[in-house]
C-alpha cells in the first residue's frame, strides 16, 4: 500500500511514523515549510518527504492519502482527489484502524482540552492504563507507534471529524456548539454542527454518548436523529456553588482547579466516562482535586497588591468569556481584544454591566469592541501591548478585584498564538512588583 501525507505538521508526522512502522510506502508533501524538529524526524526514520510543492504525480498515485486537518477540502488538489475516487482521511481515521483498544472521543466549540486532560487523569488516577492525545499533546498515529494501551483520550476538532469514515469512539462527548470556524463550513452554522455530530456518525448500540442536553444549537439537531448507542444527557450547571451529582453521587469541587459553571459541566462528563470505564469513586475524588488544567485557561499567575491576575488567553470566542465572567466573584477589569471572528458581544452585556468596572482592549483594531461597550462601561481605553494592558489595568483594579485576559478573539494581530498572548501577560503580571 502506497501512502501519501498531506501536511507534516504533528497529526501527519504521526501518521508518517506509523505508516512506516506498519512497512507501508510513505511519502509526506508539505506545500508550506517543514518544522525543523520534524524533519528530523523525518529523516531519522527514512521518510522521503518534500517542502514547498505538492508533487502531483506521486500523490495520485497513492492508494491512501492522509490529509492534515489544517488543509480545506475545498482546495484543488483535495477536490481532483475525490473526484478520481481516491480515499482522502484523517489521521485519526488512519490510527483508528490499527488499534483495537477502547476509545473516547471528545468535541464541542470549548471544553475539550480541560475535559480531555480531566478524564484522562481521572481515567489514569483509577490505574488504568491509559493514553491521551489528539487535537492535543501527541496525535493519535504517534501514540500508537509508541506503546498499546487499553484506552484512548483523544480530543477531537470538527476538522478532524470531517475526515473520518469509520472511525468510532466507545465513548463519545459533544460538551457545546456555538458558532466557530465558519470560514471553513460556508458560513452556515449548519454545516459546523452536522461536523461536530460525525463523533457519533458510527456508534453502535454498545456505544455511548455523552452529551450536553441544553445547549440550543445541538437540540435543533438532536431533534431529527434516531439514536441508538446509549446517551447520557449532562445539564448546564446553574448553581453557583462548586458541587456536583453524577448518578445520584455527590462530588464537591471546592478547592480543586476546576472553577466556574462551565468547568463543572465539564467535571460531570468526564466524571460519567470515568464511572463508565470503571473508576471508583474515591479516585474519582482524589483525581478531581489533584487535577492541573494547561495554563492560559482561567489560570491564577499571582496576586500583586492585592488584585489577583488570570491568564485566560484560551478564550478566543465569546462563550468561553461568558463563562470566565460568570465564574469572577470580585470587581472585574477585564482585558479583552485581538482578530474578531464576528463576534457578537450580546451575551456578555448583561455580565458585564454587573461585574465589570473597567475595560482594557488589546488589539489593533478594538472598534467593535468600544462601540458596543463604551455606553456601558466609563472606563474603557485602547492598549497595544501585554505590558500595556497590564500596567492600565493595574491603574483601574483595586485590592480584592481581579483582572483577567479573556480576550474573546484571535491573538494573530499582536501575537505569535494564544500562548505567546498568555506568556506576555504572565511575564508583565510578574514584573509588578509586590
Ligand atoms: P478547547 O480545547 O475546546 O478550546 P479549552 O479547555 O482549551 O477548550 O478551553 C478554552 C476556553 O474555553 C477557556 O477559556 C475555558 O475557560 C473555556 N471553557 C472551558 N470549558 C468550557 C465550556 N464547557 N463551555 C464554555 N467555555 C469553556
Amino acid at each position: 500500500m502506497k501512502v501519501v501525507v498531506l501536511g507534516a505538521g504533528e497529526s501527519g508526522i504521526g501518521a508518517a511514523l506509523l505508516a512506516k512502522q506498519l512497512g507501508y510506502e510513505i511519502f509526506v508533501s508539505d506545500k508550506g515549510s517543514i518544522k525543523e524538529k520534524y524533519k528530523q524526524e523525518l529523516v531519522e526514520n527514512n521518510i522521503p518527504f518534500e517542502e514547498g510543492n505538492h508533487s502531483e504525480k506521486k500523490i495520485f498515485e497513492a492508494s491512501v492519502i492522509i490529509k492534515s486537518p489544517g488543509i480545506p477540502d475545498k482546495i484543488e488538489l483535495i477536490r481532483r482527489l475525490n473526484e478520481k475516487g481516491l480515499e482522502v482521511i484523517s489521521e485519526i481515521e488512519f490510527a483508528s484502524r490499527f488499534t483495537s483498544a477502547k476509545i473516547i472521543g471528545i468535541t464541542g466549540s470549548n471544553g475539550k482540552t480541560t475535559t480531555t486532560n480531566l478524564t484522562y487523569h481521572l481515567l489514569k488516577t483509577g490505574g488504568l492504563n491509559v493514553a491521551m492525545g489528539g487535537n492535543v499533546g501527541y496525535s493519535f498515529a504517534r501514540l500508537l507507534t509508541e506503546s498499546q494501551c487499553d484506552l484512548y483520550v483523544l480530543e477531537l476538532s470538527s476538522f478532524q471529524l470531517d475526515g473520518i469514515k469509520n472511525f468510532k469512539p466507545d465513548i463519545a462527548m459533544l460538551l457545546n456548539i456555538t458558532p466557530d470556524h465558519l470560514d471553513r463550513y460556508d458560513y452556515q452554522l449548519e454545516n459546523y454542527i452536522a461536523s461536530k455530530f460525525r463523533i457519533i456518525m458510527n456508534q453502535g448500540i454498545k456505544d455511548t454518548f455523552i452529551y450536553n442536553a441544553d445547549n440550543g444549537n445541538m437540540q435543533s439537531f438532536l431533534k431529527n436523529q434516531n439514536l441508538i448507542m446509549q446517551t447520557v444527557p449532562v445539564k448546564e450547571q446553574t448553581s453557583a456553588k462548586p458541587l456536583i451529582k453524577v448518578r445520584q453521587i455527590d462530588f464537591d469541587l471546592s478547592g480543586s482547579a476546576l472553577k466556574g459553571r462551565h468547568n463543572r459541566f465539564n467535571a460531570i462528563c468526564a466524571i460519567e466516562a470515568a464511572l463508565l470505564c470503571g473508576v471508583n469513586e474515591s479516585d474519582i475524588r482524589k483525581g478531581l482535586q489533584s487535577f492541573a488544567n494547561d495554563a492560559h485557561r482561567l489560570e491564577t499567575i499571582a496576586v500583586k497588591q492585592g488584585v489577583e491576575y488570570i491568564n485566560d488567553s484560551k478564550a478566543t470566542n465569546v462563550d468561553a468569556v461568558y463563562y470566565a465572567l460568570d465564574a469572577m466573584t470580585k470587581p472585574i477589569v477585564w482585558i479583552v481584544g485581538g482578530t474578531d471572528k464576528g463576534n457578537d458581544y450580546g451575551s456578555l452585556i448583561k455580565l458585564v454591566e454587573e461585574k465589570v468596572k473597567a475595560i482594557i482592549c488589546l488589539g489593533a483594531d478594538n472598534s467593535k469592541i468600544l462601540e458596543v461597550f463604551s455606553p456601558l462601561i466609563k472606563n474603557i481605553e485602547e492598549t497595544r501591548s501585554a505590558e500595556e494592558a497590564v500596567k492600565r489595568a493595574g491603574i483601574y483594579a483595586e485590592k480584592g478585584d481581579v483582572v483577567i485576559l479573556s480576550p474573546a478573539c484571535a491573538s494573530f494581530d499582536l501575537f505569535k498564538n494564544y500562548k505567546d498572548r498568555g506568556d506576555q501577560f504572565r511575564t508583565a503580571v510578574l514584573n509588578i512588583d509586590d
